[in-house]
């Protein structure tokens, strides 16, 4: 069965030069794969009910690493690694005499670290080795491992429960033209996303994801329930992979 369906723009489909020299590389691909997760997390919340009980950005953040570390163990250490130093790479580039304290994203410094403490809390034992570059203290690893659990067990309970209820509503994936876009396609991201939310109970109708030639990063819009990522958001993925 089909859970979600394609509207394919016809030039997007055909591979020409330009596409053919653009390589999405595992970095790039390992932190939009987060990116998207913490973008789905923005439609559970609005669109399902999930309760935002604290600042939404952190509370998005948290759900793509709970989702990446329980359910896509296999590659949850370079998703994770890969986004947390796509964040201290960004924290680099920003004096802190210019840190935006009173936006509503929580610097990205501190998103680095949350993440990579979330996911070393998810499983001490196996995951401990990985952040060790990160400097923390035994006592904040015990933390760490302290409140992982309790956040975990909640989530699970939020999306077993959602689960439960079953998909509802197909889920569109778009490409747009753009240099990127084969290159992109061939990932396989959007649909892996596309999968995932479509085990889910979507009240209105279902969700599109859309990957276009676009300079606005990615965000969940919820006028248009649309998740949009824009290829100038991977090219800066790519750029940070092969500086790091
Ligand atoms: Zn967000």
């Amino acid at each position: 069965m089909n859970y979600f369906t394609y509207s394919l723009c016809a030039l997007a489909c055909i591979p020409h030069a330009a596409a053919a020299e653009i390589e999405i590389s595992d970095f790039a691909e390992n932190v939009v794969t987060h990116v998207l997760l913490h973008e789905l997390a923005h439609a559970i919340f609005r669109e399902l009910d999930v309760p935002i009980l604290s600042n939404e950005e952190a509370q998005a953040d948290a759900f793509a690493t709970f989702y990446v570390t329980q359910y896509l163990k296999d590659e949850a250490p370079d998703i994770i690694l890969a986004r947390a130093n796509s964040w201290l790479f960004e924290d680099s580039e920003v004096s802190p005499q210019d840190y935006d304290h009173k936006g509503e994203h929580p610097l990205d410094v501190r998103r680095a670290y949350q993440t990579l403490c979330l996911f070393y809390g998810a499983d001490p034992a196996e995951y401990s080795g990985y952040v060790d570059f990160a400097g923390f203290s035994e006592r904040d690893l015990a933390e760490c491992s302290d409140t992982a659990p309790d956040q975990f067990a909640a989530w699970t309970g939020i999306v077993e429960d959602l689960q439960q209820q079953g998909g509802r509503a197909s889920i569109e994936v778009i490409y747009g033209e753009g240099p990127m876009a084969s290159a992109f396609m061939e990932t396989g991201l959007l649909e892996k996303v596309a999968e995932i939310a479509a085990t889910l109970p979507w009240e209105n109708g279902g969700i599109t994801l859309h990957f276009d030639h676009c300079d606005r990063g990615a965000f969940w819009s919820r006028t248009q329930r649309t998740i949009l990522l824009c290829d100038d958001y991977v090219a800066r993925f790519i750029e940070q992979g092969a500086a790091l």
